[in-house]
């Protein structure tokens, strides 16, 4: 397995010089998806050439509200679902779906980087068509309501929507 950087880009070395350090020119998906292909500039010789990286050794970090980093955890995603969805009728199965639709849309995005409040949208979206309480109980958590009256307005919202529809 390739080693990692710093910025979470695992390093490939340059095939010409066997320098260790590139420059990722350009990030596409291959046609099957299972793999992004990278088309690299090597910093020391400046020759191209293109990598294939599978997508499940590509590594997702998980920027903080704090700012700090660390390795992305779909773990961390389901235990908040399945605490939201605690005595609701959702099924394990359900849960686990939502899960990895998430994963999907987050490494289909090809960003090396994503926020803990991109992650926390992205479950909000998928919950709230799942169970309504789920989805204010994870939404208070993700989004800290500050107060009751945030908590508040983010109900008002759901039961308007409700009855919009
Ligand atoms: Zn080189």
């Amino acid at each position: 397995m390739a080693s990692v950087c710093c910025a979470g880009l695992p390093k490939m070395k340059c095939r010409y010089c066997l320098c260790n350090d590139s420059r990722v020119i350009d990030s596409r998906p291959t046609e099957d998806g299972t793999a992004i292909r990278r088309r690299r500039e090597c910093t020391n010789c400046g020759r191209r050439f293109t990598t294939y990286e599978k997508i499940e050794e590509i590594p997702l970090i998980v920027v903080k509200r704090d700012g700090t980093r660390e390795p992305f955890d779909s773990n961390k995603i389901l235990i908040g679902v399945r605490k939201a969805c605690e005595k609701r009728p959702v099924s394990a199965a359900e849960m686990d779906i939502l899960v990895d639709d998430v994963i999907r849309e987050l490494f289909n995005s090809l960003d090396q980087e994503v926020t803990t409040i991109k992650i926390g949208e992205l479950v909000m979206s998928r919950l709230k068509n799942l169970d309504e309480v789920a989805y204010v109980r994870f939404a208070s958590v993700y989004r800290s309501f500050k107060d009751i009256n945030t908590f508040m307005e983010e109900l008002k919202l759901l039961l308007g929507e409700q009855n919009a529809e």
